[in-house]
């Protein structure tokens, strides 16, 4: 298969108020093959905004700042684009989707037009081809009264209805890769699955890659091709989805596949791991997840642990693995 995009060593700081510099993304490296759905998953904090808003070039410098690395989208470096060629990529090869769509929406514009807005940038068509490939777009969409929404305005739809509107945008020049962070979690668990699925099929209609930003393993499970597990600023175990929920490596990654609900779990008891994520600026030495981890031993507090590769697909960040001893099945 082949490589769309590849994140090379990406280190992101952020200039804090008193002199000091916050590592919110240190040393994150990882490809998107063509066409497939990478889940990048984390306690918020972590890093994955940060990481999929730096692919989109939209990372806010200053305070944040690229201090190293690349990310490369079919071979070429997007950190030395200039903005006006940027602006070529953003919605056309790369597209995004966010938690709450009336952020991106703009509530003075009817749905029509934002949609008409995003086609003409990237396409040469007239205002009745965009008209009518909105139309299209919005009915891909599942919103059967296509002709009567986008005369609509974003406050008269619901939620759902919201999202699916930003996905018709996020998919109208059909791009490469789509990033989608967390889409569902501010939507009711009925509608969370049609958004899930709906998002699946106008990947697999447009031939797009996802980036699926979430905290969420059940998510995960029922939409990844692979996974990367982000903690405190690094990527501490890559795998493909089976072999990440049938045998995950990393501490952290077995705490949060403990906290996913199972059909009888009662959701208010659900397990979360115990302590907080360290704030960027106040990372712990060693091994990040070393305070709350149960496995720590005397290395892990002052020497932070390389990527190590199990197998082909399969990589983790910890320890244990140094010398090569897998942790007893779960
Ligand atoms: Fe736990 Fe040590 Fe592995 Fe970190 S390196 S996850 S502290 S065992
Ligand atoms: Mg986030």
């Amino acid at each position: 298969k082949q490589i769309l995009l590849e994140v090379r060593n990406l280190k992101i700081q952020f200039q804090l108020k008193n002199g000091k510099k916050a590592k919110v993304v240190d040393d994150v490296s990882f490809s998107i093959h063509k066409g497939e759905t990478v889940a990048l998953v984390g306690e918020s904090g972590s890093g994955k905004s940060i990481t999929s808003l730096s692919i989109m070039r939209l990372l806010p410098i200053p305070p944040g700042e690229i201090a190293s690395g690349t990310i490369l989208l079919n071979g070429k470096n997007l950190l030395d684009y200039k903005n006006k060629e940027m602006s070529h990529i953003r919605g056309n090869e790369i597209s995004m989707i966010f938690q709450e769509p009336m952020t991106s929406l703009d509530p003075v514009f009817t749905i029509g037009n934002q949609i008409m807005e995003s086609i003409k940038r990237h396409q040469k068509v007239s205002k009745n081809e965009a008209r009518e490939k909105s139309i299209l777009l919005l009915k891909e969409v599942g919103i059967a009264n296509a002709e009567k929404v986008i005369g609509e305005y974003p406050h008269q739809l619901s939620g759902g209805m919201r999202q699916r509107v930003m996905i018709a945008i996020a998919m109208s020049n059909n791009p490469q890769l789509l990033i989608a962070d967390e889409p569902t979690t501010a939507l009711d668990v009925t509608v969370q699955a049609q958004i899930l699925n709906l998002m699946m099929k106008m990947k697999k209609d447009h031939h797009s890659a996802i980036l699926f930003i979430t905290h969420d393993m059940s998510v995960v499970a029922e939409t990844a091709d692979r996974v990367m597990v982000m903690y405190a600023g690094q990527i501490v175990e890559e795998a493909l989805v089976k072999e990440l929920f049938l045998n995950p490596q990393h501490p952290y990654t077995r705490a949060l596949l403990k906290t996913m609900p199972s059909l009888d779990t009662d959701v208010e008891r659900l397990p979360s791991i115990p302590g907080i994520v360290p704030p960027a600026y106040a990372l712990p030495d060693g091994c990040r997840f070393a305070p709350r981890c149960q496995f720590a031993m005397d290395q892990c507090h002052t020497t932070l642990p390389e990527v190590l590769v199990i197998d082909e697909a399969h990589k983790v960040r910890c320890h244990l693995f140094s010398f090569s001893s897998k942790l007893p099945p779960l």
